[in-house]
This record gives C-alpha cells, sequence and structure tokens, in this order.
C-alpha cells in the first residue's frame, strides 16, 4: 500500500512540486505519486513522506496547485 498522507502539508517537498500528483483512493484515502518515475525509475512511484530533498524537486508557481487524480 503507497504511503498515506493526512493532508498535502505532510508531503514535505512533493507538496509542492509539480511532479506530484494527489491520488484519492476509491476508500477515501490520500496519497502522492512521483510522475518522474514514469521516466526515470529512481524515482519511487509512491514516495515515503514527508520528502525532505529530491533532486526532482521543481517548485510550482502556485504550491495550491497540486493536481487531485481522482479514482475512477
Ligand atoms: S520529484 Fe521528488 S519532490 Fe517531486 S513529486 Fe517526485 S518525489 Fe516528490
Amino acid at each position: 500500500m503507497p504511503p498515506q498522507s493526512d493532508s498535502l502539508s505532510d508531503a514535505g517537498l512533493c507538496a509542492s512540486c509539480r511532479h506530484a500528483r494527489r491520488i484519492e483512493s476509491a476508500k477515501g484515502s490520500d496519497f502522492i505519486q512521483c510522475t518522474l518515475s514514469r521516466t526515470d525509475p529512481s524515482f519511487p512511484k509512491y514516495p515515503a513522506l514527508p520528502v525532505i530533498r529530491c533532486r526532482g524537486y521543481e517548485r510550482l508557481p502556485d504550491p495550491g496547485e497540486v493536481k487531485t487524480k481522482h479514482p475512477k
């Protein structure tokens, strides 16, 4: 099971990174997916939170804009 986050503020750097996607499970849990993992396997698909240091970090212009992916 991916590491869960009660809120994006618990996610460390991922909370303001353009590569982060917030995933909401069908059961209502939230977790962070790192989209860099799609092209670089050295990045975990589901990072252990909070992320304190990350070489892939790129700050969003507006840190409140981390996209949410809802279950289908
Ligand atoms: S690049 Fe690093 S900081 Fe950004 S989403 Fe991935 S793990 Fe989080």
